[in-house]
């Protein structure tokens, strides 16, 4: 069954550029001008198991994932 998935946000404060969410889940996460990673909400999101994978592998811890407002431990 697929319920409401994990709230994504990156702190763009830390992330580092690295790049490795946007490669992971391109058009989801993607570069701003400064090549800062943010989230684009209309692209195709990954599920919640490989946000889970994308944002524990994030450099820079980064990626912030909730649910109903709580964070989840990553
Ligand atoms: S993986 Fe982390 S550090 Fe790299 S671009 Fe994404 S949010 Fe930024």
């Amino acid at each position: 069954m697929t319920g409401v998935g994990y709230e994504v946000t990156v702190d763009q404060d830390e992330c580092v550029s690295a790049g490795k969410c946007v490669a992971s889940a391109p058009g989801f996460f993607v570069f701003d001008d400064d090549e800062i990673a943010t989230v684009d909400p209309a692209g195709p999101r990954p599920d919640d198991d490989a946000l889970l994978r994308i944002a524990r592998t994030c450099p820079s811890g980064a990626i912030r994932l909730t649910r109903d407002g709580t964070p989840v431990e990553l």
